[in-house]
């Protein structure tokens, strides 16, 4: 059994507000919203940074965004814009080590981030 707080979130061990899943992808609300929209995307297989892709995830990692895209659409983020997120190890702020897509809408952000 996997000790991975998202791999719990994707089979269902641990409860989250799901957004979407199928058998590739589940994305649910963030615990600790910084936006009016905060959606976590991640793939239901556990990988823990994006320096982990191995070539057989390519086609993996663009669904990611195609359901990002469509969660958007939904929440309505579409005609002003949103931002993706995905922070890799210390520097970046990484604290959960699956791999996950931040969708944050609902505001303006600031350029350069901090
Ligand atoms: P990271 O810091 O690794 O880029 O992002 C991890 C994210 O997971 C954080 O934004 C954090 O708020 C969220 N998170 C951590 N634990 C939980 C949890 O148990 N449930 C949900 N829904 N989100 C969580
Ligand atoms: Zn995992």
């Amino acid at each position: 059994m996997s000790e991975c707080l998202f791999c719990k979130i994707a089979n269902g061990e641990i409860p989250a507000k799901l957004t979407f899943d199928d058998d590739r992808v589940t994305a649910f609300e963030d615990i600790n919203p910084q936006a009016p929209v905060h959606i976590v995307i991640i793939p239901n297989k556990h990988i823990p940074t994006i320096l982990d892709l191995s070539h057989e995830d390519q086609e993996l990692v663009g669904y990611m965004h195609m359901v990002a895209n469509q969660i958007a659409i939904e929440k309505s983020l579409a005609e002003n814009g949103f931002r993706l997120v995905t922070n890799c190890k210390k520097s970046a702020g990484q604290t959960v080590f699956h791999l996950h897509i931040h969708l944050l809408g609902g505001r303006d952000f600031l350029w350069p981030p901090g």
